[in-house]
């Protein structure tokens, strides 16, 4: 039988226990040991540690201190691993812990960090989803019903001494540039709600004071919220220090291309991820590898007819932008809302629908001057009924009356 090496009590705070953490540090202790050709399972928490709760009050994701996420499980050591070496991962599996069966997607207040779309959506609202097996539905989002892409949205290896000054460096340079913006460009190093996992007294102090937060994607993967690196997938994480320290976490059942609502995913509330784990000696500079590669799962929904979603790099206000791919991307999601609440949907059920279900977004034309296109894939078969255009439409399939719990700033 596989070995459990991490596991979490949901109903205990997850700073009492000393194998998660929610930074990035190069010190934070090896929470466990694998050898290369284990593999084992290790537990998770959901990416707040159960601050959202499973009912229809908004208020939990208004409130949310951002600054005590992402709980991630590790690290895990793996002996023989050395700084230079690319650590092979595959995801052999990933999924729910029994007792709960439910995930959330959340809308950050504009206050509190915001989203893609934070200035049509500024206030904090949430949904959440059931599972049923491999498929989910919402009792916020009816008429749509959808197949689990579970993956981590966080998963990486410890950085090195010097990668990490360098994280810091460049990020705290563009903070500098516009220090008071809401929300901010970036987010610096906070100690007190660190958590250092086994790291105790004056040490942690110190390293709590420079550990990176976990937001971003960095070169060592990180919070890359890549749907398609789902159960099933390999990937070769570049290693920066002796025996790597494998990290992962913030589990999704299910995500849109661009995790466009932030909170993102629908975000499982625990699960667990059975991996197993190889070495290739020296791979980063043999392959040429700055960030993860990976290979996606042979199993995936089979979702084959999409309506999709055209955008261009000319906004809202009818400005035009110069080849900027995320204007254009968020053109194309603004039209995709307003389309569906042709069918019913409230705007926030539609962007709620963007960000969860396996909807794909894809950079079409970076060339065109002035403008580049964005498409975004919205699969047909999620919906019970037809979406689709024609001569006789759109009806109003969504009866008015349910929505997504809102909560204004206080
Ligand atoms: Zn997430």
């Amino acid at each position: 039988m596989t070995d459990t090496l991490i596991n979490v009590d949901l109903a205990t705070p997850a700073t009492e226990n000393p194998l998660v953490h929610n930074r990035w540090h190069p010190d934070i202790p090896m929470a466990c040991w694998v050898k290369p050709g284990d593999d084992f399972i290790v537990e998770t928490y959901d990416w707040t540690a159960g601050a959202i709760a499973d009912n229809d009050d908004a208020s939990d994701v208004r409130d949310v201190d951002l600054s005590t996420v992402h709980y991630l499980s590790g690290p895990v050591g793996v002996k023989g691993a050395e700084a230079g070496d690319l650590l092979v991962v595959e995801l052999l599996d990933i999924g729910m812990k029994e007792e709960a069966p439910w995930g959330f997607n959340g809308f950050f207040s504009k206050q509190n960090g915001g989203g893609f779309l934070t200035e049509h959506f500024p206030y904090a609202q949430k949904s959440i989803w059931d599972f049923h097996g491999m498929f989910t539905t919402s009792r916020h989002v009816p008429g749509v019903k959808f197949a689990g892409l579970i993956h981590p949205g966080l998963i990486g290896c410890l950085p090195s001494h010097e990668l990490l000054a360098s994280w810091n460096e460049r990020e705290l340079a563009l903070i500098a540039t516009d220090p008071e913006r809401v929300p901010p460009l970036a987010n610096p190093p906070v100690a007190g709600t660190a958590h250092m996992g086994k790291m105790t007294g004056a040490d942690r102090d110190k390293a709590a004071a420079e550990a990176a937060r976990t937001v971003p994607p960095r070169e060592h993967g990180g919070n890359c919220d890549i749907k398609d690196l789902s159960r099933g997938s390999q990937v070769y994480f570049p290693v920066y220090v002796k025996d790597a320290g494998l990290s992962v976490g913030d589990l999704h059942f299910s995500q849109g291309d661009g995790e466009i609502t932030f909170c993102g995913a629908i975000e499982m509330a625990g699960g667990w991820v059975h991996m197993k784990v190889e070495l290739i000696k020296g791979g980063m500079e043999k392959y040429g590898i700055k960030n993860p590669i990976f290979k996606p799962s042979p199993i995936t929904p089979n979702y084959q007819d999409y309506l999709i979603f055209e955008g261009i790099s000319v906004d809202e206000t009818g400005t035009q932008h110069y080849l900027d791919v995320n204007v254009a991307y968020r053109q194309a999601c603004l039209n995709a809302i307003n389309y569906m609440t042709k069918f019913g949907y409230t705007p926030a059920q539609a962007y709620s629908i963007l960000g969860v279900a396996p909807v794909q977004g894809h950079v079409s034309g970076v060339v065109d001057i002035p403008n580049s296109c964005a498409t975004l894939w919205l699969p047909a078969e999620i919906f019970e009924f037809d979406i689709h255009p024609g001569a006789d439409g759109p009806v109003k399939h969504i009866a008015g009356g349910v929505d997504i719990p809102i909560a204004y700033d206080k």
